[in-house]
């Protein structure tokens, strides 16, 4: 407890703050930019150049009531499977206007929880993607898993899909926490998923944990950080706060509020889950990821080579991330595109237009959000950044974020950064903060009190 802050750090800091997973957020999306541009910036990736792809399954078995991901139970297999079909169909429409073969170098599933889908509906659209796509040799094929519900025939089947990496939720191993959040998981649930994932092939397992939760301790956080890292073993973890936001995701309000941890002791546990991570062998990457010394994010981090997108840090550098199905989100130079929310409404898109792509909103990025958005990339990626070099290899003034001085000065009191020349250093300290010090370099961020995002600590 003694490295915490100061009580007036935590109130200079507690904002409302994004995650900043790109630059301009989401927060910026309106539907000025839609279909057109999203069928406009897919036909302007030049030949040859790989692209990413990522497929939303808005779908669960269980609703967790912290979760703020766009997801619904949907028990008729069938509707699933449909479901299934419109990803296909929507794969289809965004090949023709890559061209045929476009190399592939990440194919990532996310949702909701992608292993809703029928078995044969998977490998459907995967055998889709393979065949409409040249995907790279070593591409990265991943998923996220619920370990509660994983059935018997998926793992062998995403192994034979060429699934090498999956992703798994265990948030927190107290009864107590476990309960008030709504997902119950017991320590044996999740060994066994990942027994039967390593067992299919699939090489590297990721575990997401959460601090923050209502009930939870520091003890507890810790506790559960340490049996994950020494009796799961994952190759990677990921530890987010907590995200409070009921006004967005109204399952929210029914966690017990009174009993959410206030922010110095959701800074402690996660010191807790820090000190606890490191001690196992693992090194911090970034705001909240974790890897083995050997992993290829850890070694991305070391040579500056880590990226941030939707999915959070990564090695993928392709340029183009496409987003398929309801509510996903694309990445292009120019700026990006958002699908229909929700999966009404998205199917109704695709069975109407069917000529059009299913983007509804968006954001054009400008020059000055190029800019910034390296820059915050960078701190995020890096920890440090100099913003007057990347200025001058953006044509602008060293002088450009004069403005941000002040802030990085308190910044710099308070222990967070240290100013060398141009060049901003995060300290270990400054950490947990970096959302705070990276919305330095943000042009779009609400004023104080605007509640559009989950509080930064
Ligand atoms: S945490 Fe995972 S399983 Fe729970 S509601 Fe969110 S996406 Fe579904």
């Amino acid at each position: 407890m003694d490295m915490l802050p100061p009580s007036d750090v935590l109130v200079r800091y507690g904002g409302n703050l994004p995650r900043y997973t790109s630059y301009p957020t989401a927060a910026q999306f309106d539907a000025s930019v839609g279909a057109a541009e999203a069928d406009a910036w897919l036909r302007a990736v030049p030949a040859g150049t790989p692209v990413s792809l990522y497929l939303h399954v808005p779908f669960c078995d269980v609703l967790c009531l912290f979760c703020g991901c766009n997801s619904s139970v949907v028990r008729d297999a069938d509707l699933r499977a449909a479901y299934a079909r419109l990803l296909i169909d929507e794969v289809h429409r965004v090949a023709a206007r890559l061209g045929a073969g476009r190399p592939v170098r990440h194919v990532q599933w996310g949702g909701g929880t992608p292993t809703t889908l029928p078995p044969e509906s998977m490998r459907a659209v995967m055998e889709t993607i393979h065949r409409l796509f040249a995907v790279e040799a070593d591409a990265e094929i991943a998923i996220e898993l619920d370990p509660r519900f994983l059935p018997d025939d998926y793992p062998p089947l995403l192994g034979a899909l060429g699934f090498n990496r999956a992703s798994l939720g265990v948030q927190d191993l107290d009864p107590a926490v476990q309960a008030a959040s709504g997902r119950v998981q017991s320590l044996e649930q999740t060994e066994d998923c990942v027994r039967r994932v390593r067992a299919a092939g699939i090489r590297s397992v990721n575990v997401d944990l959460i601090y923050g939760l209502p009930y939870q301790t520091v003890d507890g956080a810790g506790d559960t950080a340490l049996t994950v890292a020494e009796v799961l073993r994952p190759e990677r973890l990921a530890v987010f706060g907590y995200a409070h936001v009921p006004w967005k995701q109204k399952r929210q309000a029914l966690l017990p509020e009174a009993a959410l941890p206030p922010p110095v002791e959701r800074l402690a546990q996660r010191a807790r889950i820090d000190e606890a991570l490191r001690l196992s062998g693992y090194s911090a990457v970034g705001l909240d990821h974790y890897a083995r010394p050997d992993d290829a994010l850890c070694l991305a981090a070391e040579t500056g080579h880590l990226r941030r997108n939707f999915q959070g840090y990564t090695v993928d550098p392709a340029p183009v991330l496409v987003g398929i199905g309801a509510s996903a989100i694309s990445n292009f130079p120019q700026g990006m595109t958002q699908n229909v929310p929700a999966n009404a409404f998205y199917a109704r898109a695709m069975e109407t237009m069917p000529d059009s792509l299913p983007a509804v909103r968006g954001v054009c990025r400008t020059g000055d959000d190029r800019l910034r958005g390296e820059v915050i990339e960078r701190l995020m990626c890096d920890l440090q950044v100099d913003p007057a070099a990347i200025g001058t290899r953006h044509g602008i003034s060293a002088s450009w974020y004069e403005s941000a001085w002040p802030a990085l000065r308190q910044a710099e009191m308070d222990g967070l950064v240290v100013l060398d020349g141009p060049v901003v250093r995060v300290t270990e300290k400054g950490r947990p903060f970096l959302r705070n010090i990276a919305a330095v370099f943000d042009a779009h961020h609400a004023p104080a009190g605007v509640k559009r995002h989950a509080g930064a600590l």
